[in-house]
């Protein structure tokens, strides 16, 4: 499971993102994530992981938003554009198994909102 390590180099980041808008005493809201559906990401394991990274952490009441991005790939038989995850990672035209990724390959941290101090 390698979501754990995620979380923690994406606290990290966040962290430096943080520090670098000048907001590192702001409270964390929300983070919206990306994870595309070829990432090799697993959404629930990636929250189960955010809830045991940030807790006892300035980061513990955000709330982690995921969704999911479509991954498409090219099957490098018959050139045939197909979504693996819903053919079974087999080319639906000619069953060859020899994919090419090309996109929801990747996670993405999309926003990341603090409380506005009062
Ligand atoms: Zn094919």
């Amino acid at each position: 499971m390698h979501e754990l390590g995620l979380c923690d180099a994406m606290l990290k980041m966040m962290d430096q993102i943080l520090e670098k808008e000048d907001s590192a005493a702001c409270r964390v809201r929300r983070v919206v994530l990306e994870i595309g559906e070829l990432s090799g990401v697993v959404p629930h394991f990636m929250e189960e992981s955010w809830k045991a990274v940030t807790d006892r952490t300035h980061y513990a009441d955000a709330l982690l938003e995921i969704s999911t991005v479509p991954g498409y790939a090219d099957c490098l038989d018959c050139g045939a554009h197909l979504r693996p995850a819903q053919s079974g990672f087999k080319c639906p035209e000619c069953g060859g198994g020899k994919l090419k990724p090309v996109s929801g390959i990747d996670m993405t941290v999309r926003s990341i909102e603090v409380w506005d101090e009062e």
